[in-house]
Order: structure tokens, then sequence, then C-alpha cells
């Protein structure tokens, strides 16, 4: 059953993600209500209320309960005892158990391979010889990640040709969490999917975007991505084989390494909208944004069709002081966050560029 328009949109999360889906939400008719501990939130600055309260404190969750018709989040780590909990009192989307997944990388990636996606090789780490044998198996190199709480490139350590030994202590500058070593993938490029379910169960992705970090940061996405066309055919199906597999509604993003032979393996998904989805709000008719927000009030969802080719670029820390300038180009879309502060790794906003389909 559909929204109707006027009915309250929870969001647990009040960071730039939050504050687009509350814009995206004002434009279909909604309101928005946005639980975050941090007062004066890039989303709260949009949203018609907050409860300013922790993710996981019980009466501010019923009290988001109790004001939302519908419920969603707007990263990853929302505890998923507290989406759970949730549950009972209002619908939440994407479903916890995708939270769940998500949140370990090690169950992460037992799940897409149980549904015949590829990803790098991994091995479970919880002690420096556990990581001795892992590295011995594969060949010296690989990249030591925590299993949980990571992001951008956080909690990470490369090995590569190193010879299997001397490692005692690792575990312990890891912090003594819970980690896993994945084998180093020689990847040619980095892309991303952004596909959307709907509560009909229909799926709309949206062209893969080919992604360049630095210093472990998004820093650009450009589409169309360098693939041939099996390889964009490849993602899409296997973001879609996904979406079903955990009878998903709303937006995910799914990264993929692409090999010298086009074949691809999945590195992580994430049950929300993406920074390399921020593109859609530029070159296409209907964003990550809208499309999620029509997928969890029950709403159709629209075509992914881009009708641009394009470029985006974070705005992290200075670069925002990059804005005059930027703004006297042509074909540019802008967006700020509304954060006082430009700390350095803060990603302060993004620009797209947008140029004639090809
Ligand atoms: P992640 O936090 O898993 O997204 O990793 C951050 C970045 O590290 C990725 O975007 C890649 O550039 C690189 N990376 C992660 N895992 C691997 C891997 N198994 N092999 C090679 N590079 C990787």
């Amino acid at each position: 059953m559909s929204l109707p328009a006027g009915s309250t949109i929870g969001i647990i999360g009040g960071g730039q993600l939050g504050r687009m889906l509350a814009i995206s939400a004002a434009r279909l008719g909604y309101r928005t209500a946005i639980l975050e501990p941090q007062a004066d939130c890039p989303a709260a600055q949009i949203a018609n209320r907050q409860i300013t309260a922790a993710y996981d404190d019980p009466a501010a969750l019923a009290e988001l309960a109790a004001a939302s018709a519908v419920v969603t989040y707007e990263f990853e780590n929302v505890p998923v005892a507290a989406a759970s909990a949730l549950v009972a009192k209002v619908p939440v989307y994407p479903p916890p158990r995708a939270l769940d997944v998500a949140q370990d990388r090690v169950s992460e990636k037992t799940f897409l391979n149980g549904i015949g996606i590829a990803t790098a090789d991994f091995r479970p780490v919880d002690t420096d010889d556990e990581l001795t044998a892992a590295l011995k198996a594969f060949e010296g190199s690989g990249i030591l990640k925590t299993r949980r709480m990571g992001y951008d490139g956080k909690g990470q350590r490369v090995f590569r040709n190193m010879e299997a030994g001397g490692f005692a202590g690792t575990c312990e500058a890891m912090g003594n969490v819970p980690l896993i070593l994945e084998s180093f993938v020689p990847f040619e490029r980095e892309i991303s999917v952004i596909a959307a379910r709907g509560q009909d169960g229909a799926v709309a992705a949206y062209d893969p975007a080919e992604n360049v970090h630095r210093d472990g940061i998004l820093h650009t996405s450009t589409v169309p991505a360098a693939i041939v066309p099996k390889t964009a055919e490849a993602a899409r199906t296997a973001a879609a084989k996904i979406l079903s597999a955990l009878d998903y509604v709303g937006v995910i993003g799914v990264e993929f390494f692409v090999l010298a032979d086009g074949s691809l393996l999945a590195n992580e998904i994430a049950p929300r909208v993406h920074n390399s989805g921020h593109w859609t709000e530029a070159a296409c008719v209907l964003s990550q944004f809208e499309q999620h927000i029509r997928a969890i009030a029950g709403l159709p969802l629209g075509s992914p069709n881009r009708h641009s080719n394009c470029v985006m670029e974070n705005l992290i820390g200075d670069d925002v002081l990059r804005v005059p300038v930027l703004l006297a180009e042509p074909d540019l879309m802008l967006h700020l966050y509304g954060k006082a502060e430009a700390r350095p790794g803060r990603k302060m906003g993004h620009f797209t560029r947008i140029s004639r389909r090809g």
C-alpha cells in the first residue's frame, strides 16, 4: 500500500545521506523525522523534526516509531537489535536482515558466495597464528580488515608479498577485534551499482559507476564506466539477485572489483543510498534518493535512465574552498551538506559535471 502524501518517514541517522533523503521525501509530499544524537545535523536542517538521542535509545526509538508511517536508515551500522525491535511497531525498510548481513564482512561474503556471487577469498582471523596461516594460504599478500564498523578504508592493513611469519602483535594493533584477511585482488578498476527494489518486487538498477578512491575515501564516480556491456549487465544482475535474496525494499549500493578479463568480484554491499550514486541527482531524471523514498513509501519505482554522462567528485575538508570557482562552471550541479566545520577527511559536499551522452 502506498503512503499518502503528508505521512511522516522516520530516518535513523542525520548525516548528508539523511539530508538528501529528506529533500526527496519533501518533494514527494512527505514529512520526515530524524533520529540522531548530534544536534543541528545535516538532515535535521531539512527535516520536519529531530529526535536528539542515541540510535539505540529505546524511548527515542519508540518515539520515532510512533511519529512515523515507515522507518528507514541512512547508515549500515544501525544496531540490528534496535531495527528489529522497531519492526513490531512500524514497517522498517530495508529489512533488518540486510543490516545483519552487511555489518560483518564474513557474513557478507558468506551470503554473497551462497547466492552464487564471487568475492575475494577470505579467512576469519582472530589471532596472530590464524593471520600467519591465512597469509600463507594467500601466498603472502592480502588485506586485513576489521570485520565490523569499517568504513572509508578505516581499520585496514595491506600485506604484499610477505613471508608468512613475524606477525606477532598485529591483532592487538588492530584493536583485538574480530578480523578478516582477504586475498589481494589485482583489479583493473572499481565499479558500483545502485539498484532499488519496490514493495511489489520490481527492480531498477542504474548504470554502473566507475569509482576512484583517495586515501580510502571515494574521490570520483564516472558514468559510464569504462567496461564492456557484458560486465555492466553482470553487475546489474548480481545486484538484482542480492535484492531478491534479501526480500529487500529500498536502494542498495553494491561495490565490485573488475578484473582484467572483465569478470567481477563483489567487494561490499551497503544497505542504503550510497556516495557512488550521488551522480544520479544530476544525470538522471530520478535520483537514488527519490527512488529510495518511492520504494519504502510503496510508490512505483521510476526509470533509472540516464540522460547525461557525468563525473561526480566529493568535496572533502578544505576542498570546499573551491566552491566559488566551481559555481562559475556551466553544467555543474553543486550539493553542500550544511556542515559548519571543514575538518580533514570530512565530506562537506559534492558536485557533478554533466556532459552530453555520447
Ligand atoms: P573497503 O573498505 O572494503 O571498501 O576497501 C577500501 C578500498 O581498499 C577498496 O575500495 C579497494 O580500493 C581496496 N581494497 C579493498 N579490498 C581489497 C582487496 N581484497 N584487494 C585489493 N584491494 C582491495
